[in-house]
């Protein structure tokens, strides 16, 4: 539709970042743009008001920009999913595989407790490895997760493939070649 369409233009693609052969969806020219940002937030907001929702769980970094207007307007609380190292206090973490080695990602054990609802946020979904670990923290505490939702997924890396094995759904606002 026009507003996705919107949202949509407003990302700018960014050839051979952060290294060479890379096409990048850059969500600043999204967040700096107020119709943008705002419009973005609201099909959010749109999609889960009404739902059963307990929590919003963001991923680093840019799922610190969405998850929290999205968690005020439900009004449930937001829980960072952060790089390794960051988070005082007992953790637990899940690893995830990149191209070349491995990456993991962290959450506070009593941030989520067991039964609650959750959705997991982040900007982008390309191979799904992030957010099939974000899955894993989430249900390693024994809470449900709702849903996962991206503003942007890349449909020919097949995160969408690697993330039904956990049997999760997926929202997404836009998908870029
Ligand atoms: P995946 O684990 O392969 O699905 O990669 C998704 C993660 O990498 C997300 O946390 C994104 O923020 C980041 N990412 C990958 N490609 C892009 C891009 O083109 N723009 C912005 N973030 C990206």
């Amino acid at each position: 539709d026009d507003k996705l369409q919107y949202v949509s233009d407003s990302i700018r693609m960014v050839p051979d970042f952060p290294k060479k052969g890379i096409l990048f969806q850059d969500i600043t020219t999204l967040t700096r743009d107020p119709k943008a940002l705002k419009l973005c937030v609201e099909a959010f907001v749109e999609r889960y008001r009404g739902q059963k929702i307990d929590v919003v769980a963001g991923i680093e970094a840019r799922g610190f920009i969405f998850g929290p207007p999205l968690a005020m307007a439900l009004g449930v609380g937001f829980v960072p999913l952060r790089k390794p190292g960051k988070l005082p206090g007992e953790t637990i973490g899940a690893e995830y595989q990149l191209e070349y080695g491995s990456d993991r990602i962290e959450m506070t054990v009593e941030s989520i407790t067991k039964g609650q609802n959750v959705v997991i946020i982040d900007d982008l979904i390309a191979t799904g490895g992030t957010l099939g670990a974000a899955v894993q923290l989430v249900e390693k505490v024994g809470a449900k997760v709702h849903e996962a939702a991206c503003v942007v997924e890349l449909p020919e890396l097949q995160g969408r493939a690697k993330l039904k094995a956990t049997n999760v759904p997926l929202f997404v606002l836009l998908e870029k070649a």
